[in-house]
């Protein structure tokens, strides 16, 4: 499915780095009308707890004045009637309401996680290489899941607590102020004890919340690190290393998560007591005032049942207080990620609409954030539209940051590059990187059918528009072998195609599109010598009209190119055709007479 603006989960979220409860207020921006008619089904679906000790008041009064007034029976009897059948109705009305109530609050949540999760989707796909460099996608995932997730909670745990607060506490202020306006005193002293422990205990928890999130990330990263490692690390029998690393991080977590456990209880703990010594003053305070005859019995039950909810409700907002900070970091750690700003710039840069395929680099360096030497340094090159260029050169010569740099996928530091004579960083690249293809060195195929991996990213093509570049990538053959053709489902063959088949539904997919640059990062290291002689044709059937680009590790299958660049620490050492350099007695005949002895590897 494409992604369109108009998709209900689409939503520009406000992030603001400093108050992150204002960044939660403005989550709910869209979520109004939802919000506002599950507080509405609240307040209807509350009424029995705020109802209750009102008739629970109005009968004992009404018993007592039985008791002490035998003429008075028949009416007492009477209220006792209207008000067990009122609280009756209105417990019933629960059911309906409550499901309504929670129905609109769930909507308005969910579509709140929806829409934070496909944000921070379409972030990453829009920060540049450098951000993923430096954030492990096991930290990623638990921003997506786990921190998703927290705020999730957070709002709903938050808002089912908070109505009940706000409305029991507004309802029993009101009550006491018209009956007894000496005691709703007491009421409002419970909010400064309230503030006063949250005071006491907020930078504790804050700082303990921000480091146990931290240690979960470091986890996910571990985790997923030992499930990619686990052929290497059952092959050399590490198992007990890698235990003995992830126990080291889950103890870690265990001491860290407990402390946050234990400062949670005593805050818990130190509210309950507080609001117990608090109700216990209100019934002695209460004592004198019947004695004296200015109020009833009732009314002592009666403010009791008030003084337990309102307590009730402001220590269940203290209660989900952990919950609020864990949901405020998760929505700092999202917004770590929703605010960075190091994403491309295309924006009002110059679409691309034809690309011819002349490449020029102009004196380009490039070095990486963490280090100091050029990954590329001083490399000027002119490539011609329709040539083939072939790279070599030792590991971390440079020859896949040179193709990054093609793609603008990252920066030179110095030094330009043209495309068709314009500077690619007045380009608009999205609109550059659609007649550009890449065979990546590792390649990526999902699980689907051959012909959705081929087609990856395109609609409405005919078969024949498959078929053609399955042939040039010289793969149609053997696909056609298979069971069930361009259908069969590389989840459950997928093991059973080789290397070299792989590589070459990749080459498939790339030639697809019909690019005007291709780019080959070659991986025919690990090939045997059947399937690299195949992939070899694939690459010479794919080269004619195009600029072609190939990082080579087989240097047999570069015979024919153009030019052969060779890199030595991110300069050009050699470059000439293979005859060229072959004669040359340089570097480039070493690797060759290396490799033909089959010593050298990349
Ligand atoms: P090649 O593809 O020729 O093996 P690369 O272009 O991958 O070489 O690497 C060139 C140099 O840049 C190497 O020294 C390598 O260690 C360094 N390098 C590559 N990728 C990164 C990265 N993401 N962060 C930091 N250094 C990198
Ligand atoms: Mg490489």
């Amino acid at each position: 499915m494409a992604f369109t603006s108009e998709s209900p989960l689409s939503h520009e979220f406000y992030f603001n780095k400093k108050h992150p409860i204002k960044t939660f207020y403005h989550f709910f921006d869209r979520e109004q009308k939802n919000l506002f008619l599950a507080a509405l089904f609240f307040i209807i679906k509350h009424s029995p707890v705020w109802a209750m000790p009102v008739v629970t008041a109005n009968i004992i009064n009404a018993l007592s004045d039985a008791v002490t007034n035998p003429a008075l029976r028949d009416g007492a009897t009477h209220r006792i009637i209207i008000n067990l059948i009122i609280i009756t109705i209105l417990a019933v009305q629960n059911i309906p309401n409550q499901s309504l109530f929670i129905y609109f609050l769930a909507k308005a949540v969910r579509q709140i996680e929806g829409s934070l999760r496909l944000s921070l989707v379409r972030k990453l796909q829009q920060l540049s290489l450098a951000f993923h460099d430096r954030t492990h996608s096991g930290a990623i995932q638990s921003k997506i899941l786990r921190d998703v997730e927290s705020i999730r909670n957070l709002i709903m745990v938050g808002l089912n607590n908070l109505l009940p607060a706000v409305v029991t506490f507004i309802f029993a202020f009101t009550m006491t102020l018209i009956k007894e306006p000496w005691i709703s005193l007491l009421f409002l002293l419970s909010i400064p004890l309230a503030v006063m422990l949250i005071k006491v205990f907020r930078e504790r928890m804050k700082s303990t919340n921000a480091v146990l999130r931290q240690d979960m990330e470091r986890m996910n990263e571990q985790l997923a690190e030992m499930i990619e490692m686990l052929p290497v690390t059952k092959a050399h029998g590490l198992e007990n290393t890698e235990l003995g690393r992830l126990e080291k991080q889950f103890s870690i977590i265990q001491v860290n998560g407990l402390k946050l456990d234990v400062i949670s209880a005593l805050f818990g703990a130190i509210n309950w007591v507080g609001f117990q010594l608090l109700q216990i003053l209100c019934l002695a305070v209460t004592i004198p005032f019947v004695l004296q005859g200015r109020i009833g019995i009732g009314e002592v039950v009666l403010f009791q049942g008030l003084y337990g909810s309102v307590l009730n409700a402001v220590s269940s907002i203290l209660n989900i207080y952990p919950d609020l900070e864990r949901g405020l970091e998760a929505i700092n750690s999202i917004g770590d990620v929703l605010t960075d700003e190091e994403i491309e710039e295309n924006e009002g840069k110059e679409i691309v609409e034809r690309v011819q395929g002349d490449i020029e680099f102009k004196q380009v360096y490039f070095s990486y954030p963490a280090t100091k030497d050029h990954a590329i340094e001083d490399f000027s090159l002119s490539i011609k539209s329709g040539q083939s260029v072939a790279f070599v050169g030792p590991s971390g010569s440079g020859k896949s940051t040179l193709m990054q740099l093609i793609l603008g996928l990252r920066r030179p530091q110095q030094g330009r590059i043209l495309l068709d004579g314009k500077d690619l960083s007045t380009l608009d690249m999205r609109t550059f990187r659609s007649f550009v293809s890449v065979v990546p060195q590792s390649v990526i195929l999902f699980s689907g059918s051959i012909r959705e991996n081929i087609t990856y990213g395109l609609r409405g093509f005919t078969e024949a528009q498959v078929i053609e570049p399955a042939r040039m990538a010289n793969a149609l053959e053997f696909i056609q072998k298979l069971p069930q053709g361009f259908d069969t489902p590389i989840g459950e063959y997928g093991g059973k195609l080789s290397g070299g088949q792989r590589q070459r539904i990749a080459i498939a997919r790339a030639l697809i599109r019909n690019p005007s640059i291709l780019i080959l990062d070659e991986a025919t290291s690990a090939l045997d010598v059947e399937s690299e002689r195949q992939i070899q044709i694939a690459i010479e059937q794919s080269m004619v009209g195009r600029t072609t680009l190939i990082v080579a590790h087989r240097l047999s299958t570069i015979r024919n190119a153009d030019t052969i660049v060779v890199l030595d620490r991110g300069s050009i050492s050699e470059i000439g055709s293979y005859r060229e350099l072959i004669l040359q007695n340089g570097a480039f005949n070493r690797l060759v007479s290396l490799q033909e002895m089959g010593i050298a590897r990349d």
